[in-house]
């Protein structure tokens, strides 16, 4: 998936973390370990169809709208983060520009659309020098864009989770699954990730991490 992204190395240590990856890590370290480290990922019916959702946002090009600009699939960046990747589509509008990121299916309870959504910013203020107040996800399933305010929170959150990114990369392993049931039931790499079974595992053998 993020094979064709840009993306420098030194010794095999990531300089670049890609912005896709901050949403995986954001819902799971063990699933930024999986589609990061290992370069790992499951085809299923679900990833599927976000690819052919994404067929039509991901072809670059810029279209004049009576009230705004739409560049899509625009390369960003931050050398300060070390951080790299493309906005599905940058919007200037009424003097205020903005990421627009797309999903398939709707809102979730889990928020790291949100966090990727704010990486995209961050890199966007840095290369064009300006503070972006908001940014929007468009979900497919409800055809509606939600807005999204990048809070000193949310900006805090990102911040640390590229740095997370950054340790977890040069450390190399895989992490441990999350303690959340819930979010094993919505992920797609659970037939790989096995999260029960490496649990029930962990707690015979007394194996902590590494598995
Ligand atoms: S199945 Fe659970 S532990 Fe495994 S990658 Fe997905 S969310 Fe993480």
């Amino acid at each position: 998936m993020w094979g064709n992204r840009q993306m420098t190395t030194i010794e095999n240590v990531p300089t670049q973390i890609p912005l896709a990856m901050i949403n995986a890590l954001a819902y799971c370290p063990r699933r930024f370990g999986y589609e990061f480290i290992q370069a790992e990922m499951l085809m299923n019916e679900h990833v599927v169809e976000g690819l052919l959702r994404h067929q039509g946002v991901d072809l670059a090009g810029t279209t004049w709208l009576a009230e705004a600009v739409q560049e899509r699939r625009v390369y960003v960046w931050s050398e300060r983060l070390g951080l790299a990747g493309f906005c599905d589509l940058v919007e200037v509008r009424g003097g205020e520009q903005y990421p627009v990121e797309y999903k398939k299916g709707r809102p979730g309870k889990w928020k790291s659309d949100h966090a990727q959504l704010c990486a995209q910013a961050l890199c966007l203020e840095e290369r064009t020098g300006h503070s972006i107040d908001r940014g929007f996800i468009f979900y497919f399933a409800t055809r509606r864009r939600e807005e999204v305010p990048f809070t000193a929170t949310l900006r805090a959150e990102v911040e640390a989770l590229v740095s997370e990114a950054h340790r977890l990369a040069v450390a190399g392993t895989l992490p441990p699954p999350v303690e959340n049931p819930a979010k094993c039931r919505d992920c797609s790499l659970q037939p790989l990730c096995l999260p029960d079974e490496v649990r029930q595992l962990a707690s015979i053998a007394g194996w902590e991490r590494g598995l």
